[in-house]
């Protein structure tokens, strides 16, 4: 059940990180040290979204603190500043998925803004009708509805991929459905509803050999893997900061700088233009073009330090770590009668969902949170995995770096005690 190694390449680990050391970590997670219901809270929702290390807090503190400003159109002493933090920011973000130049990230609020953002301007320009969008059946919903929405309004068509019992994607059957009439590709790195992390640099392979581009929906993925966006070579990549420990409100898209050039404005505004006059506007290059209004400034600040954090950790450890317990996770649920997990795939990453014979998931949800034990309950905004697994909703468990052994040992109680009442 593993696997950085499959998908991405590693991060070096340097002689100057400190070895991995979860009660150290912990440490830095303000929210972690409280109770919930007179229990230690055991925080297991990180793929709804992740808690936040003090040094993203303090950054986007010190942002409003000391030197908050508007950015970019200022010539005072605080916006320079403020300006310059920003595009650090920006940099880092680059240099976290190793996008090869500045100007191909762009800051919005999160990954279904950045899979918008294509839709309503790449889409635009190049879906017409009769034309088709693939995408796979684990898609989360902000990868479904903004093509959906293209498709309608345009007359092309969502395609979609297959997936199999492990709920793993039919490679085979993707790559028969990239036809000629295929425009573009959207598909999730990894599935928030089942774990799996899909082979999505083989999958780019078949759809760049096609002519056709792709968009990585990468929310759940740049938690846990190394991202490489010239590696994987994919044309677009969405995340957002509050699953990656940084701020609510911001998150990146990448986009090959050459796709970006040639793309209309997503929303018009200040920032964005060159000049205005009532007759015509001219537009900003990008990045500022996909920027209109004043962004999420001490947002992206923190989002920064939280890419700093992250980077400062052995990515490798962390993984390890991540692994271990979703392994003792599998292994220990998997030995209570009743318990069926979805999604079983070989390469998944730490999100584990399970049903508990035909107890309602906000049923397990609610006895697990007055255990102290917060988890997800519900379709997890993607209901046709639901439908294909025919279940109406799963509990899912969600583990992030500073989770723990005994973390998962109160979940599987919890689970057990969910049986006594419902038995
Ligand atoms: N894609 C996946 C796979 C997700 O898990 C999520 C959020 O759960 C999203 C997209 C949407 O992310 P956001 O709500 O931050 O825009």
């Amino acid at each position: 059940m593993t696997t950085l190694e499959s998908s991405n390449k590693s991060r070096p680990a340097t002689g100057d990180r400190p070895p991995f050391d979860v009660v150290r970590i912990r440490a830095d997670f303000p929210a972690l040290d409280q109770t919930v219901h007179g229990k230690p809270l055991a925080y297991l929702d990180n793929a709804a979204s992740a808690q936040k290390p003090q040094a993203a807090l303090d950054a986007e503190a010190e942002c409003y603190r000391r030197f908050y400003s508007n950015v970019h159109r200022g010539v005072h002493y605080l916006s320079e500043k403020a300006t310059d933090a920003y595009e650090e920011a920006r940099r880092k973000v680059q240099r976290f998925v190793n996008a090869a130049r500045e100007e191909e990230m762009v800051f919005v609020r999160g990954t279904t803004e950045g899979i918008n953002l294509v839709a309503s301007t790449y889409g635009k320009q190049h879906v017409g009708a009769g034309d088709e969008v693939l995408i796979t059946t684990m898609e989360h919903h902000s990868n479904i509805v903004p093509w959906q929405l293209l498709c309608e309004e345009k007359g092309a068509r969502l395609v979609v991929a297959p997936i199999n019992e492990r709920g793993e994607v039919i490679v085979e059957e993707y790559e028969k459905l990239l036809s000629e009439r295929t425009r573009i590709v959207a598909v999730t790195h990894v599935s928030n509803a089942l774990g799996t992390i899909n082979p999505v640099a083989e999958m780019i392979g078949m759809a760049h050999a096609r002519g056709v581009p792709v968009l990585i929906d990468g929310a759940q993925a740049v938690p846990h893997l190394e991202v490489d966006v010239q590696e994987l070579g994919c044309d677009f990549y969405a995340f957002s900061s509050h699953k990656l420990f940084g701020p609510t409100g911001v998150g990146a898209l990448y986009g090959r700088l050459d796709l970006f050039a040639d793309m209309p404005p997503y929303q018009g505004g200040g920032e964005m233009i060159r000049s205005v006059t009532f007759e015509k506007t001219e537009f900003s290059p990008p990045p500022a073009r996909f920027e209109a209004g004043t962004p999420d400034i001490a947002g992206a600040i923190g989002m920064g330090a939280a890419i700093d954090y992250l980077q400062a950790l052995d990515m490798n450890a962390v993984a390890a770590h991540e692994h271990d317990l979703l392994d003792y996770a599998t292994r220990a649920l998997e030995a209570v009668p009743e318990v069926r997990i979805i999604g079983t795939a070989a390469n998944k990453a730490s999100v584990i969902s399970f049903v508990i014979g035909d107890v309602h998931a906000h049923d397990v949800g609610t006895i697990l949170d007055r255990e102290g034990v917060a988890v997800r309950a519900g379709h997890h905004c993607a209901q046709p995995v639901m439908d294909r697994f025919g279940v109406p909703a799963t509990t899912r468990a969600s583990f992030a770096l500073y989770n723990t052994r005994e973390e998962v040992d109160r979940l599987v109680a919890g689970v057990e005690r969910v049986k006594e009442l419902f038995g």
